[in-house]
């Protein structure tokens, strides 16, 4: 017997083109990749490869199951006094990886859908951990940092690569580009994950963000677009007293 309350898998809705909800898609962990956009790498001082062949290795990091919100309300969060946005695909695993390394072929297989979200970062905490070497948990990781869009089937979406991706923050536009400027790929990122981690069915991950990310206040409202049938809507609600 459980001897405290046990927490379920947070639930993502999964909606088809037309609204229809066809269910849950229950959340086990949540991968992010880092510097994924050149311009984006740029305006963050980080080094830019030269071609695909000097990519070296994507950068990862985690958030925690629990830190989606699919309501859109997000509380601004403690600890930090810069709230930036990142706007993002997210891919939405549906099967288990087969043990090993997931050859690049095979990948597109694992995928169940997407949504498009936000990876909420601290950025003064995750600067000052960049500065000192240290570990990016705290300006990544936290609670709420993760607002999704409902998720769409993958084979309801088409091609990614031109789609557009954008974000307005009160209306306005802050973000914008296109998936094929994606330094590494889907299929791409899910191979060298799988060469670190056991992917498994519930699992996120989120692509990285392209240039323009800036700060989110209590009482912003934003609105994420992917494509033409994939939109988050949310606010920064103010922090709890
Ligand atoms: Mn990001």
């Amino acid at each position: 017997m459980d001897l405290i309350p046990a927490t379920s898998a947070p639930r993502i809705p999964v909606r088809d083109r037309n609204g229809l909800a066809l269910g849950d898609f229950p959340v086990r962990r949540i991968y992010c990749v880092g510097r994924n956009f050149a311009d984006h790498a740029r305006e963050m001082g980080a080094a830019v490869p030269a071609s695909l062949a000097e990519r070296g290795s994507p950068v990862f990091f985690m958030k925690p199951a629990d830190a989606v919100v699919i309501d859109g309300v997000v509380p601004y969060p403690p600890g930090t006094a810069d709230l930036h946005h990142e706007v993002e695909l997210v891919v939405a695993l549906g099967r288990d990886a087969p043990a090993g390394v997931l050859p690049v072929d095979a990948a597109d297989t694992l995928v169940f859908g997407y949504g498009v979200g936000l990876d909420l970062t601290r950025r003064d905490l995750q600067a000052a951990a960049k500065a000192k070497g240290l570990p990016w948990d705290t300006g990544k990781g936290f609670d709420c940092s993760a607002p999704i869009s409902t998720l769409l089937p993958a084979a309801r979406i088409g091609p990614l690569d031109h789609l557009p991706i954008s974000l307005e923050v009160n209306g306005a536009r802050r973000q914008s580009s296109t998936l094929d400027q994606l330094i590494w790929n889907v299929p791409e990122i899910l191979h060298e994950l799988s060469k670190l981690y056991a992917l498994r069915a519930g699992d996120l991950v989120f692509m990285g963000t392209p240039a323009g990310v800036a700060a989110l206040l209590p009482g912003d409202t934003f609105h994420a677009r992917l494509g033409d049938a994939l939109e988050l809507r949310g606010q920064i609600a103010p922090a709890a007293v």
